[in-house]
């Protein structure tokens, strides 16, 4: 690889997982580390406080979903395109993917399609760009952020005096309060989403 291109791919890496981090943490959810690592090109991660709850509760699964798609939609502001699903995205695609059945059978469907989710997601990102141009070139100089430092680092980029609310998750899921608490046995909500998802996915191939 060139020393453009790896300029390049580490800066496109840096911005993905830098909107993974700062997206999760306005959302309520604190990463405890960012890293991008080079090997064949960069690869990043970000790695997120979680438990089982997240897969339950609608209100903080939808949630999860904003910060599921935030790489790549950080990566799409960042290059000008929407080649991120290409780029590095699959996993993240794969994990929304899984998610939205879940919150789709937990909500009996009220919440909305992964369009309905990419575009608050673009807008967060948007919103919180201040903080996710900064996270991007912390991370291209360290490679990699942890612990405290980076729940304080994520602190100080987000809350600056220019600070507001980040887009309301009513705007594509309209619950009350902690919505529907349906199923708390995650074994069987698993199940589930998996069979709607071939369910859906089989009448789509029909339709197209
Ligand atoms: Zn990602």
């Amino acid at each position: 690889m060139s020393k453009r291109s790896e300029l390049s791919d580490l800066k496109r890496t840096a911005h993905h997982e830098a909107g993974h981090a700062v997206i999760a943490s306005v959302y309520g959810f604190d990463p405890y580390i960012a890293t991008v690592v080079h090997g064949d090109g960069f690869r990043g991660q970000v790695k997120v406080t979680n438990t089982f709850l997240t897969s339950v509760i609608p209100r903080i699964l939808a949630r999860w979903m904003l910060y599921d798609l935030a790489g790549m939609a950080a990566q799409d502001r960042y290059s000008h395109s929407r080649h991120a699903w290409l780029l590095g995205g699959h996993d993240d695609i794969k994990q929304f993917t899984d998610d939205w059945y879940k919150l789709h059978i937990l909500t009996e469907g009220r919440c909305g399609d992964a369009h309905a989710f990419e575009q608050l997601t673009a807008l967060a990102v948007k919103q919180f760009w201040y903080a996710i141009r900064d996270l991007a070139s912390l991370l291209e100089e360290r490679k990699t952020i942890e612990g405290d430092e980076l729940v304080k680092t994520l602190h100080n980029l987000i809350f600056t005096s220019d600070f507001k609310q980040p887009p309301a998750i009513k705007d594509v899921c309209p619950l009350d309060g902690d919505g529907p608490f349906e199923s708390p046995d995650l074994t069987d909500l698993e199940t589930r989403s998996k069979a709607l998802r071939i369910a859906m996915e089989g009448k789509y191939a029909r339709e197209s």
